[in-house]
């Protein structure tokens, strides 16, 4: 049986079963067409424009690597990790959304770490989950990381050359 997949933040993104279906959810400006990753749900923070209403908007699920790097440190509260499980380097990415005109960060997916990335490659969402040395610690009996279940979260995965020109 699935774990269940609990949100690292509620609202964050959508997830219908299919991976396919797996989508990370920002806000549009109905005034400028701004995109805001995280969500801004209650004002347009373009400078130069006089706010519209903000409806949430699904992001492409590929863009282009903007930057990386790799996190050899455990990081520090409020962020969950659980000291009493030896912490492993994670990858980190920043990649480029061109229709949102914006960079997303994520977590490479399992296995990806820097010597597989290059500035300017494709890659694409895919449902991912906090690693082992995390817990959620909330107290609550909602099948979370401190209930044994899985704290779900986006990662970013590569996508093979070959089809890279298929559809987004
Ligand atoms: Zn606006």
């Amino acid at each position: 049986m699935p774990r269940k997949r609990i949100p690292v933040v509620a609202g964050w993104f959508t997830e219908n079963g299919s991976g396919d279906d797996f989508r990370l959810l920002g806000t549009r400006c109905s005034l400028c067409s701004s995109v805001f990753f995280p969500r801004e749900e209650s004002f347009c923070r373009n400078p130069s424009c006089t706010g519209g209403e903000l409806a949430e908007v699904p992001l492409s699920r590929r863009g282009t690597v903007w930057s990386y790097t790799d996190g050899r440190y455990r990081p520090p509260h409020p962020y969950p990790s659980d000291p009493d499980v030896p912490w492993e380097p994670y990858t980190l990415v920043a990649v480029e959304l061109a229709a949102e005109r914006m960079v997303v960060l994520g977590q490479a997916a399992p296995g990806v770490g820097v010597a597989d990335l290059a500035v300017g490659m494709t890659v694409e969402v895919v449902p991912g989950e906090l690693g082992s040395g995390c817990a959620d610690d909330d107290g609550a009996d909602d099948g979370g990381a401190d209930d044994g279940g899985a704290t779900a979260t986006w990662h970013w995965r590569p996508v093979a050359a070959d089809d890279v020109d298929g559809a987004a």
